[in-house]
């Protein structure tokens, strides 16, 4: 069963587009192990989240030997890649490295995240691997893509890894700096004071989204807990989104008996 490194492919894509520093880091370092190929937007896709280019022609433009540019979002990037359009099929999707962490609820918006959902969904192993800045706001990706080569590897010996996808993050600093990895949960962001509102030379207002840097709570066992620490964080993250508690609940409203009891709850429940 045991296949070649050279016989894997392994598919890198990211959000923050084709010419991303991180992106290229990552090809680097996988490239000297294992066959890859880089699909990657053509612009900056980040925060893109899951979305899905419907409403205009996507073109897969060759920008040297084992990459395409794509004018659409990194979700776009992988279906493209794992429906035919390559000579093989990718047996694994690496997402990144970002340019900035994609730590407990970011994963909901982020497109580096979403490129490793799109790639679980379609039946590869996949990861995403960010990157947090260090003080001045700088990126060393040295670290994030030694640990990438890491869990490729551990990822390439697993029997099989269905329904979830892992989500690396990386603290700042040169490599063998972070304290060591953790397996972890994701934590909550807490965004203070999200939304400016301002007015436009026309009178009009508008907002903008974002700005203080958000906090964030979690258990000890959380990624923003691990990256606080100095440590690397890896998260499984499940595609099923089915909440067990909730399913049971809302059986229990019985929604298709006619009549609903007021607003009183349920006896007994809160
Ligand atoms: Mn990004």
């Amino acid at each position: 069963m045991s296949r070649s490194p050279s016989d894997i492919l392994i598919l890198i894509t990211n959000d923050d587009g084709i010419h991303g520093t991180g992106l290229g880091a990552l090809e680097e370092a996988l490239s000297a192990r294992w066959g890859t190929v880089v699909v990657a937007p053509d612009r900056e896709q980040s925060a893109a989240s899951h979305a899905l280019t419907l409403h205009h022609p996507l073109r897969m433009v060759p920008m040297g030997a084992g990459r395409f540019a794509v004018d659409g979002t990194p979700t776009d990037c992988v279906m493209l890649s794992m429906h035919g359009l390559l000579p093989r099929r990718p047996d694994v999707v690496v997402s990144g490295i970002n340019q900035g962490s994609n730590l407990g609820d970011d994963v909901i918006y982020s497109g580096t995240v979403a490129a490793a959902v799109e790639g679980t969904l379609l039946g590869a192993r996949s990861m995403a691997v960010s990157l947090a800045p260090d003080t001045a706001g700088g990126f060393d990706f040295r670290q994030a893509a030694e640990v990438s080569v890491t869990v490729v590897e551990r990822m390439l010996a697993e029997e099989r890894m269905g329904g979830y996808l892992l989500n690396v993050n990386v603290p700042p600093g040169p490599p063998g700096s972070a304290r060591g990895i953790r397996v972890c949960r994701l934590g909550r962001r807490i965004f203070r004071e999200g939304i400016f509102p301002h007015t436009d030379p026309r009178g009009r207002p508008y907002y903008w989204i974002g700005g203080q840097d958000p906090t964030w709570e979690g258990e000890a066992d959380s990624d923003f807990q691990a990256i606080e620490d100095g440590f690397i964080s890896v998260a499984p993250l499940r595609l099923d989104w089915t909440h067990e508690e909730g399913l049971e609940r809302i059986r229990r409203w019985e929604l298709d008996r006619p009549g609903p009891r007021g607003g009183g709850g349920e006896p007994g429940g809160g």
